[in-house]
Parts: structure tokens; C-alpha cells; sequence
């Protein structure tokens, strides 16, 4: 079986690890010859809407899937007459435009901070008049671990974060208090079997996930998943799909979608009995979903600008490490590690000791 990537980043490699025991070969397209999947399938190296290219994963592949939402529909559009593109094109519209992905949301009921669309400095005021400070104005595409949007702490703000982002189509988002941020990861197969992971808890630096602790039987867990199935139904989706959301109180407020693997959802490569990479490539390839259940208490540390000395990392107990094999850039996500432990305590401990490792 071979599977097309659009895109050749971490999730790339990371499905093409998870399909290999599956007997599965993957196709990457991305323009950057060095992109870090190049090691485990065929790099094609081109952009994302290189006619040869995709003419050539439609009659390889029998599957085209993505790792990321930026990618251009008209590609996806194009590949769909010859062959299956999962998840569909109607989730990477949606979920490369902020504006259209809040609306989708709406329509399904589930709750969203207060937003609005922003093209003019007037719409801009107009936006701030009703939704008070602070606020988030962000681009409506294109955005991605906090870039692409600046926070709006006082009226003298608005002129330099509109210089900064217009020209393209903004979102004015209100300034959500969270006690937290988490998300559920969902999978759903071919034939609409659909299965969650226990929620994870986030935390983020600078709009950049830097923590996620795998949350069994969180309060809120019914609610997330709640809001997951209305995607997945309306979506007719088929793949992982991850659903951010900040906590208020009781309450959960989507912020965004994505329709891939998720960075929150590393921690099942060792922490759940199928991985969030496993089942997005069993879905898609139309085979049984494998079970999402934990097998102990997880979480993930991501290493991003630098990565600290492996041997360091992997004399913390319980720890595994992922290196990306990707040129050090700052701010760039280089690698991750795991760390599992059978109680609270020890994990808590453990993960303190990578949190100042992935510093240092
Ligand atoms: P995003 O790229 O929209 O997911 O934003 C990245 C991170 O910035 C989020 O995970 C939050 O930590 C923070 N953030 C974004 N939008 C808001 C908001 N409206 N209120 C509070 N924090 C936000």
C-alpha cells in the first residue's frame, strides 16, 4: 500500500514510522529538499501544487492524505477526481481560515470566543467597540504556533498590530481568560467508526505548544468529545482529527481545528495503545481502528530552537526520545520526548526534569 503526504515536516515521518509495520511505503511532496521525512519514503521534492508531481502521487498512491492546513485546496481539489483525498477537502477549507472554521463551529453550536471579521481599521474599531479589550487580532490564514497575530491590550494598539497584518483578511478574536487549554484527539474510520483518546492538557509558550499531559477521565472529557463528533459528522471525516479548545470555568471554547495528526497527540506513539500516526493511516487505508486507550500516565515535552543532550533526556525513567532531524533554527520544533510513569507524582516529577532540560 502506498500513502501520499502533502507535506514533509514531523507528522510525515512520524505516519510513515507509524504505517512502515503496516507494510505501508509513503510519497512525500514538499518543496524543501532537505524536509525531515525524506529518510522514511520517496521525497518528491516540489510545491505543494506541482502538476507532475501530484499527477504522479494520484497513480502511485492508492491514499492522499496531509500533514498540515495550509496547503493549497486547489491541489487536493485536483488529486480528488483520481483519487481519495482523507480527510476530505471540505475540512482543510474550513480549517485554513480561521473565519470560516468560527463559523463552522457556530453553526454546530459549539462555543467559540466572541469574533469578528476584520478587513478595514474601521472594521478593526468597530470589532473593539463591541468586543472590548484585550482581544486577538490574528490572519485568517496562514497562521500557525502563534505567528501571524498580535494581542490587543490597549486602544493605542490597534494602528501598529493593523499595519503589522493587514493586506490580508483578519479575525478580531476576544481575549479568552482559560483556566487551561486542552484537546481531544478523535479518529474516525471508513465507515464512521469513531474513537477518542483521554483529553490532553496543554500548555503553550508564545502561541508555541511546549507541554501536553494525557488527561484520563478529565471532568470535561464528555464535553470535548461532544464537540469533536459534530465535526466529524458534519465533515463526513475520515482520519485524526484534533479540536483545541480553551477551558472557562466548566465551560470548553474552540479555538481551532486541525485535520491531522496533532502535536498534543504525541504522547499516544507511547502512551495509548494505538497511536495517534497508527490509526490516522488505518483510517485512511480503510482497516480497523486500533484501541485509544491509555496505558499510564503521559506526557510530552517538545524541544524547540534546541535539542538537549540525548543522553541527559534519556536518563530521565520512562522517557523515550523523537529527534526530527531538522536543521536548529530558533523556534523551529526540533524533537520531542515522552515519559510515561504509573502515578501522578512520578510523572509530575519526570516531566519537571525535561521541562528544564528542553530549556537548557
Ligand atoms: P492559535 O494559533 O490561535 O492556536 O494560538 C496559539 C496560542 O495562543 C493558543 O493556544 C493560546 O495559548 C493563545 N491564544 C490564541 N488565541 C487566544 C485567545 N483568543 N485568548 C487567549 N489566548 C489565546
Amino acid at each position: 500500500m502506498i500513502v501520499g503526504i502533502i507535506g514533509g515536516g514531523q507528522l510525515a515521518r512520524m505516519l510513515a514510522l507509524a504505517g512502515h509495520p503496516l507494510g505501508v511505503r509513503c510519497l512525500f511532496l514538499d518543496p524543501a529538499p532537505d524536509a525531515c521525512a525524506r529518510s522514511v519514503g520517496t521525497l518528491l521534492i516540489g510545491h505543494y501544487d506541482n502538476p507532475r508531481f501530484l499527477d504522479r502521487i494520484a497513480t502511485e498512491a492508492d491514499v492522499v492524505t496531509y500533514e498540515f492546513e495550509n496547503v493549497p485546496a486547489s491541489s487536493l481539489k485536483y488529486l480528488a477526481p483520481r483519487i481519495a483525498v482523507r480527510p476530505g477537502v471540505e475540512a482543510i477549507e474550513v480549517a485554513r481560515d480561521r473565519w470560516h472554521e468560527k463559523q463552522l463551529f457556530a453553526e454546530l453550536g459549539i462555543p467559540t470566543p466572541p469574533f469578528a471579521a476584520v478587513d478595514t481599521f474601521e472594521d478593526l474599531e468597530a470589532a473593539v467597540a463591541t468586543m472590548g479589550l484585550p482581544a486577538v487580532l490574528k490572519t485568517r490564514t496562514l497562521g500557525y504556533d502563534g505567528k501571524g497575530q498580535r494581542v490587543l491590550r490597549a486602544a493605542s494598539d490597534l494602528a501598529a498590530a493593523f499595519a503589522l497584518l493587514s493586506g490580508v483578511p483578519l479575525i478580531l478574536e476576544g481575549w479568552v481568560p482559560f483556566v487551561r487549554e486542552v484537546s481531544v484527539i478523535a479518529v474516525r474510520g471508513l465507515q464512521g467508526e469513531t474513537r477518542f483518546y483521554p483529553l490532553s492538557e496543554n500548555i503553550h509558550q508564545g502561541g508555541v505548544l511546549v507541554q501536553s499531559m494525557s488527561r484520563d477521565r478529565d471532568p470535561v472529557t464528555a464535553m470535548a468529545q461532544d464537540y469533536a463528533q459534530r465535526l466529524l459528522g458534519r465533515l463526513h471525516y475520515v482520519g485524526v482529527l484534533a479540536l483545541e479548545l480553551f477551558q472557562v470555568g466548566d465551560q470548553l471554547l474552540a479555538n481551532e481545528m486541525a485535520p491531522r495528526v496533532h502535536n498534543s497527540g504525541h504522547w499516544t506513539i507511547e502512551g495509548a495503545q494505538t497511536s495517534q500516526f497508527e490509526n490516522h493511516m488505518r483510517a485512511i487505508l480503510g482497516l480497523p481502528l486500533g484501541s485509544t486507550e491509555a496505558l499510564a500516565h503521559t506526557a510530552m515535552v517538545n524541544f524547540v530552537g534546541h535539542l538537549p543532550d540525548p543522553s541527559k533526556v534519556l536518563s530521565v525513567p520512562g522517557t523515550h526520545l523523537h529527534v526530527y532531524d531538522k536543521n536548529p533554527r530558533p523556534g523551529r520544533k526540533l524533537g520531542h520526548a515522552t515519559v510515561r510513569a504509573d502515578d501522578a507524582d512520578s510523572l509530575s516529577q519526570a516531566l519537571g526534569q525535561l521541562r528544564s532540560l528542553s530549556h537548557c
